[in-house]
């Protein structure tokens, strides 16, 4: 009952105009070569914030032409790497001033809550902007000592053009990890945005062109998959493509690449990922825990949270802290929610009870942690799910329905005695509804925990040393979480094992993804020396 009420007060005015609607290329907004545009909406409503111009395969031609000039004769990979250095230390300057548009228009577009968009996505954006511009002038390769008379230097030059797909959860963040390595290297970018979420990487854009980004380095298209993210991963002058989005469409992605020229492909992709907790658990720690690895995508630093974070988790974890909940879109979510069978009906209880104390309203107003999902596909597919839940005999111990009767709000939901071969269980669901397992032994738990197509990531929960780093060793997935969930850090990589992806964002692994490596083979003509 509270969710619905929180969620049918009336909109918050959103603390933002929004300036920039066209696609940005060669350094000018321009409208879509067809005139055509679209409707992005705000999930709170389901009312239009803007029409944005849709750009399909002749604009993405335009783009892709733009990105070769500014690579191929362009000053870009030409400036000195400390000039790039800082362009981009200008950027996060900018990010930071703008900060409260930026997070305005951010939580307006895609429903995540302003203490999240404020508290942690922006700051985190000029985070990573300025690591990746540390790294912009410490790009250097190699000599090998070859066999023979020979001098063999190997070089690590810019790849080229880059085409980057972006999904609506985290239209800012997936900017930040896919412009920043793509610029620190010296490659021109043409990137699309999701269609649910364009506003803020125009923004954004702006500014990195107001820090010197010369015309055409990056370029910005707004549209949908099929039309313009498609014309992207099959053109001809893009020279390498990086994809965040569903599993599904990494498929069609890397077959599109594979069709054209073989361009390299990195993916990020779905999760289903386990969070184990063990039997020594302190149980209203692992709740709490295992409550935001699932719900998470909205996070604030602001005082009650964090207040009621360091009251509750005071001894083990850190910078998880910083982590409250959003609406469980997040492609890491802690979905399939393991407990060992001696502290499961506690566990199930106090999950339960959780749930149902968590605020769901609009992500404008302070104190919520749950905004609207994302559009009305989302919304059907997720209560889908639920009842697909409910029609396989789980318990649904919380939630299961709409919160409110406009937007896109759910409530929260919680599901017990879920078994492995459930739907609910294997499929992602992106949204917030929690399926909760037994388990009685680390073997069985490892081996469930693997036996699923995805492999991005894992919670661990437990104070037995060994049993954490059994799990850590045997968990076939890209980032395990000890005690902790959701921290991300501009230094370490992420990324998925089996169909959860290809390659690593983040951190030195992400600057391989924009680099060519040549080898330069010379004679030493006096072999003495
Ligand atoms: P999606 O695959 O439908 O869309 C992602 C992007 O791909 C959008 O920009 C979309 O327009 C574009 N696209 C769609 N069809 C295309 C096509 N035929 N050719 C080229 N581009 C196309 O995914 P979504 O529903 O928007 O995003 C949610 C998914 O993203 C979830 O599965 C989530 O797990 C995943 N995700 C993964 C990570 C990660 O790092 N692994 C991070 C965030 C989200």
């Amino acid at each position: 009952a509270a969710a619905a009420a929180a969620a049918t007060e009336e909109p918050i005015q959103p603390p933002v105009d929004v300036k920039y609607t066209k696609l940005l290329i060669n350094g000018n907004f321009v409208d879509a070569a067809s005139g055509r545009t679209f409707a992005t909406v705000d999930p709170r409503t389901g009312d239009v914030i803007a029409h944005v111009a849709e750009g399909d395969a002749e604009d993405i031609n335009r783009a892709v032409a733009a990105a070769r000039r500014a690579f191929d004769e362009g000053p870009w990979p030409r400036m000195t790497a400390y000039e790039r250095c800082r362009v981009l230390l200008r950027f996060a300057d900018l990010i930071e001033q703008h900060a409260e548009e930026i997070a305005a228009l951010e939580t307006w577009d895609g429903g995540k809550t302003l203490e999240q968009t404020r508290g942690m996505e922006v700051p985190m954006v000029a985070r990573y902007m300025r690591y990746y511009a540390g790294w912009a002038d410490k790009i250097h390769g190699l000599v090998v000592p070859a066999d023979g008379p020979h001098h063999v230097q190997v070089l690590h030059e810019p790849i080229g053009v880059a085409g980057q797909i972006i999904p609506w959860n985290f239209p800012l963040l997936m900017f930040a990890w896919k412009v920043g390595p793509a610029l620190a290297c010296g490659n021109a970018v043409v990137l699309k945005t999701a269609e649910q979420t364009p506003l803020s990487a125009l923004f954004v854009a702006s500014l990195l062109h107001e820090a010197g980004l010369p015309e055409g380095v990056l370029n910005v298209v707004s549209g949908f998959g099929p039309t313009a993210g498609a014309a992207l991963c099959s053109h001809m002058g893009v020279d390498k493509l990086a994809f965040t989005g569903s599993t599904g469409t990494g498929k069609i992605v890397l077959e599109l690449a594979a069709r054209s020229n073989l361009k390299p492909v990195t993916l990020e992709l779905g999760g289903k990922s386990p969070f184990i907790v063990m039997d020594d658990a302190d149980v209203d720690q692992a709740v709490e825990l295992a409550h935001r690895a699932l719900f998470f995508n909205q996070v604030c630093r602001y005082v009650h949270d964090v207040l009621r974070a360091i009251a509750l988790l005071a001894t083990s974890f850190d910078s998880f802290l910083w982590f409250v909940l959003e609406q469980g879109q997040c492609c890491c979510a802690g979905s399939r929610t393991f407990v060992h069978e001696r502290v499961y009906d506690e566990f199930v209880e106090k999950s339960k009870a959780r749930a149902l104390n968590r605020v769901v309203g609009d992500p404008f107003r302070r104190g919520v942690e749950q905004g609207p999902q994302i559009d009305g596909e989302q919304f059907k597919k997720i209560l889908r799910y639920v009842q697909s839940g409910v029609d396989s005999g789980a318990t649904l111990v919380a939630g299961g329905d709409r919160a409110g009767s406009r937007g896109f709000y759910i409530q929260p939901t919680v599901f017990a005695d879920v078994k492995d071969e459930m739907k609910i269980a294997q499929e992602e669901i992106f949204g917030p509804v929690q399926t909760i397992l037994k388990f009685s032994t680390v073997e069985e738990v490892v081996r469930r925990a693997n036996d699923s197509p995805y492999g991005l990531a894992a919670g661990v929960f437990t104070q037995r040393l060994d049993a954490a780093n059994t799990m850590a060793r045997a968990l076939r997935v890209g980032t395990v979480w000890v005690n902790t969930y959701d921290v991300f850090d501009a230094a370490v990589p992420f990324g998925g094992y089996k169909m959860s992806g290809v390659g690593r964002e983040k951190g030195v692994y992400s600057l391989r993804n924009y680099l060519q490596t040549k080898a330069v083979v010379t004679p030493i003509k006096d072999a003495a020396w």
